[in-house]
């Protein structure tokens, strides 16, 4: 084995493994993100000594999902968008699709349930066929929960129902446990008791069956479930674990949730005393963690459980400062979701300013037709698509006729004037497929994808005459403007491109040597 070929070999045992690492971060388990960062950065670092972009688009995405979840939505939000954009434009459907998944939490999270359902359904939509089924079923669980939000909760189901059908194939527990929490808790917001209670049952089921223990979030879906068919009993034993510490609160203000459930469910018992006592720990928390939205929510109970005591004006004076805590926090809802807007509204102008830069190079100053640097790059693929499709290709180079003289007997700037109203005229004539470019100076290329020679030279005798024919009165006065035209075709598309404009340039200056304004075809 060469030296070469080695290094192409090992690069590729790399490249293979780095993939496998990022899929594995990819299907971590909700609960353990705070362990992805990390590894995350490895095959980000390997990935720019490889130089694999795409990679390093997937790694991007990883770390979008964890700033969300650490509460970093916008600059989150702004990652996962400006990876959707290079995914469109480098043809990657997997990232396509992984980085509208990000976006459909994202814009959950900042309260737009519309595009958060739009990003779900399209990271499903361009998700490729042979994506591991871990992935797919990731991928059906984040529209599950927009369905769900968007108020489709039958849509939703189907989904969730899919996304567990596939984890239990693949005996993924920790994935089993959080379709089955989703599903129970969106049951348990639809009021559908008997539902609910099912899906708490089989989480606990499979909790039993495995060893895994429900954790915070998950007790508190089965609390809640308990506390709507009124056993009150076992919301303290659901929650037992979290209050005496022993389950691990896995996001940051699921202890206080869980608290807050145990307050309503005490007031609702008529153990007063004890729901003030939940209560207390609650806000405590709240207070200490900064959980100003829980914060509102444990007024508004305070409020019920005064009423429930008979305090009716105590109860009264705690729904004015739910109220007014309430409001407050919507304004900072609203300033934080528009703060989160403003940064993916960024991204999307940077990635709208660096189409415009590239469109711009690919544009001639004067005429703004495209130049030959757009040729350079567009002609080579144009060929090699008519070669494969076994399609014809033409190409004509126009040249102006005496051009020199105008210049010389007018003024450059006439000269531009001409110029640019030949290149609107030209533009003009490349409609459909058709490719209008300046290569310089006053010489035009025209690019006919799809057309025989005959086509081709119809429609350049069209433009030789609507330029002859324009009113060139005003801009030259007696001073004719006319072109000369050399068209060339390759009938099956098997042409170099060298070869092809060789032969456009002979015609061309057949036609000057017979006397200019005309068109020269290879039949001629
Ligand atoms: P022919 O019919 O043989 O093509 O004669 P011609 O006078 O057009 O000959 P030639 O191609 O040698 O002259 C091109 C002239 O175009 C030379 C140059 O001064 C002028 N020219 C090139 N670029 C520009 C431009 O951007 N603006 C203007 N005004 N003139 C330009
Ligand atoms: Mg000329
Ligand atoms: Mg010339």
């Amino acid at each position: 084995m060469t030296t070469k070929a080695a290094e192409r070999d090992h690069a590729q045992v790399d490249e293979a493994a780095l993939a496998a690492t990022l899929l594995e971060l990819e299907t971590r388990g909700v609960s353990a993100f705070r362990t992805v960062r990390a590894p995350a950065l490895e095959v980000q670092r390997a990935a720019r000594e490889i130089g694999d972009e795409e990679l390093l688009q997937r790694v991007n995405l990883l770390l979008a999902d964890v700033m969300m979840r650490e509460g970093r939505v916008g600059e989150g939000g702004r990652a996962a968008h400006q990876t959707l954009a290079w995914s469109r434009e480098h043809d990657s459907p997997y990232v396509l699709a992984r980085a509208h998944r990000e976006l459909s939490i994202f814009y959950r999270l900042v309260g737009d349930i519309s595009d958060s359902l739009t990003h779900g359904v399209q990271a499903l939509a361009h998700l490729p066929e042979d994506v591991p089924p871990k992935i797919r079923a990731r991928h059906l669980m984040t529209l599950a929960v927009a369905l769900d939000d968007g108020g489709s909760p039958a849509d939703g189901d189907r989904r969730y129902r899919e996304a567990l059908r596939i984890a239990e194939e693949l005996d993924d527990q920790d994935f089993v446990l959080l379709v089955l929490n989703n599903m129970a808790y969106s049951a348990y917001e639809n009021g559908d008791e008997a539902a609910a209670r099912a899906l708490t049952d089989r989480m606990r089921g499979v909790s039993a069956a495995t060893g895994r223990r429900l954790d915070a979030n998950e007790l508190d879906t089965v609390a809640r479930v308990e506390m709507m068919g009124g056993r009150y009993d076992s919301v303290e034993v659901a929650l037992a674990g979290v209050l005496d510490g022993r389950v691990l609160a896995n996001e940051g203000d699921a202890a206080a949730e869980c608290l807050l459930t145990l307050a309503e469910a005490r007031r609702l018992a008529g153990r007063h005393a004890a729901a003030q006592e939940a209560l207390d720990r609650a806000i405590r928390q709240c207070d200490a963690n900064g959980l100003a939205r829980l914060r509102a929510r444990a007024r508004q109970e305070q409020a019920a459980l005064h009423a429930a005591a008979g305090d009716y004006r105590a109860a009264y004076e705690e729904h004015l400062l739910f109220h007014n805590d309430s409001s407050a926090l919507h304004s900072a809802q609203r300033e934080s979701r528009a703060r989160a807007m403003q940064a993916v509204f960024e991204a999307n102008e940077a990635r709208r300013a660096s189409e415009h830069f590239r469109e711009m190079a690919h544009r001639d100053a004067l005429t703004g037709l495209y130049n030959r640097r757009y040729v350079n790059e567009r002609l080579p693929v144009l060929l090699g698509e008519a070669a494969v499709d076994r399609t014809p290709i033409s190409v004509a180079i126009a040249d102006l006729d005496h051009f020199k003289r105008i210049n010389d007997t007018l003024s450059h700037a006439t000269g531009d004037t001409v110029l640019q109203r030949v290149g609107a005229l030209l533009q003009e004539a490349a409609s459909g497929p058709v490719i209008a470019a300046r290569m310089g100076g006053e010489e035009f290329l025209l690019i006919f994808p799809g057309m025989d020679g005959a086509e081709a030279a119809r429609r350049c005798e069209l433009l030789r005459l609507r330029i002859r024919t324009h009113g060139w009165q005003p801009v030259t006065g007696a001073l004719p403007v006319t072109t000369s035209i050399g068209v060339t075709t390759a009938p099956d598309g098997r042409a170099t491109v060298s070869a092809l404009l060789s032969q456009a340039d002979r015609n061309l200056y057949a036609a000057k040597r017979a006397g200019r304004d005309r068109v020269v075809t290879d039949l001629a």
